[in-house]
């Protein structure tokens, strides 16, 4: 079965597919106690929309999808832990697809062509499209905003302009997130998030601060954080670009229900070109930036010169912050992926 004919684009870049077709493994998929005892032949096609250009000027594997891999990591889900849909199996080979450096966008097909039905078929199959920016089509109707919220996942930027939070640059513009966590593999997930975000459509990841470790508030009984932040350029409206921040969130399992105010990632726009605005979902620059310690130490050692509307200069800013709460955990930490 093949659906997806129409080419994916990141950036104006139209991608490349690698495609791995008929991967055939025995699984205990299904809803019935059969299915799971005795299990039964699936099959899955898994087809990844990468950038191959650098892999292929230069015939270097590091720079493409190791098809390889994508085999191994989709068998593993076809026989690991049983479901009770191919739905599910799907949704699971995409996440793990997902997880490659560099993949924008998975096409996945599972197969179950011995499901137990009434009549003669030659085939029962799942086909399912997921990529990095469905959770940030998804934060931004969960958010309530309207921005961005047309039916078509390839034009996401259709809807109706509210106001200056809502308009995209005429040319991308400088943005500085910062990123923290400190619940889980924190370090990992922040490394992540970084590559997470250089792959969102319209955003370009050009530098990383180093890392830092930040304890919490006296009087807060919580895990050390890990900190840094991130300067990006980016064609998306700020109102896109929490979203995008919130559908990364979301995938590295976010509990905004969670009191303790633990978290395993929070991205916050700290700053866009400088707008200052305030709505009720999104606040420019963050209204707490320009006083925590583990933003400014971070940016003030990456950009010396960097101020913040309309706080001023960010060294000045640092300085009166203090510096007691936050310690160097790595100096060059992560490499910015655009420079790997
Ligand atoms: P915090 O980061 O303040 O600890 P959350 O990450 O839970 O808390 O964010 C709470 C809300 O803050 C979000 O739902 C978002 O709408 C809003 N918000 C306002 N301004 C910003 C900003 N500049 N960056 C990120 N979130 C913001
Ligand atoms: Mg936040």
């Amino acid at each position: 079965m093949t659906v997806h004919t129409r080419p994916y684009l990141k950036d104006g870049i139209e991608l490349d597919q690698v495609a791995v077709k008929g991967i055939r493994v025995t699984g205990h998929h299904g809803v019935f106690d059969r299915e799971r005892e005795s299990g039964q032949l699936f099959f899955a096609d898994v087809v990844v929309h990468v950038n191959t250009r650098t892999a292929g000027a230069g015939d270097d594997l590091a720079r493409t999808v190791n098809y390889s891999d994508l085999a191994d990591a989709t068998a593993d889900v076809l026989a690991g832990e049983p479901v009770k849909l191919i739905e599910a199996v799907a949704e699971r080979i995409a996440r793990v697809a997902l997880e490659f450096d560099g993949v924008q966008c998975v096409d996945v097909t599972v197969h179950k062509p011995q499901a137990p039905l009434h009549v003669e078929f030659h085939d029962v199959s799942v086909c399912i499209r997921r990529d990095l920016r469905d959770g940030a089509l998804w934060a931004d109707k969960r958010i309530g905003s309207s921005a961005g919220a047309s039916d078509d996942p390839f034009d996401p930027g259709a809807g109706p302009v509210r106001d200056v939070l809502d308009q995209r640059p005429a040319q991308p513009v400088p943005a500085l997130i910062a990123l923290g966590g400190n619940l889980g593999d924190v370090e990992p997930t922040l490394r992540q998030a970084v590559s997470d975000l250089h792959r969102v459509n319209g955003v370009e990841v050009r530098a990383a601060s180093a890392l830092v470790r930040s304890t919490p508030e006296a009087g807060r009984e919580q895990p050390d954080y890990l900190n840094a932040v991130v300067r990006l350029h980016t064609s998306l409206a700020p109102r896109e670009l929490l979203a995008a921040c919130q559908g990364i969130e979301m995938v590295h399992g976010r509990d905004r229900s969670d009191p303790s105010g633990n978290r395993t990632l929070d991205l916050d726009i700290v700053e866009y070109n400088g707008v200052v605005a305030s709505a009720p979902d999104l606040t420019l620059p963050h209204p707490r930036a320009h006083v925590r310690p583990f933003v400014l130490l971070p940016w003030s050692s990456m950009e010396a010169d960097a101020t913040l509307a309309p706080h001023g200069s960010v060294v000045d800013l640092a300085r009166e912050a203090g510096t007691d709460r936050v310690t160097l955990v790595h100096d060059r930490w992560p490499q910015p992926p655009s420079a790997t």
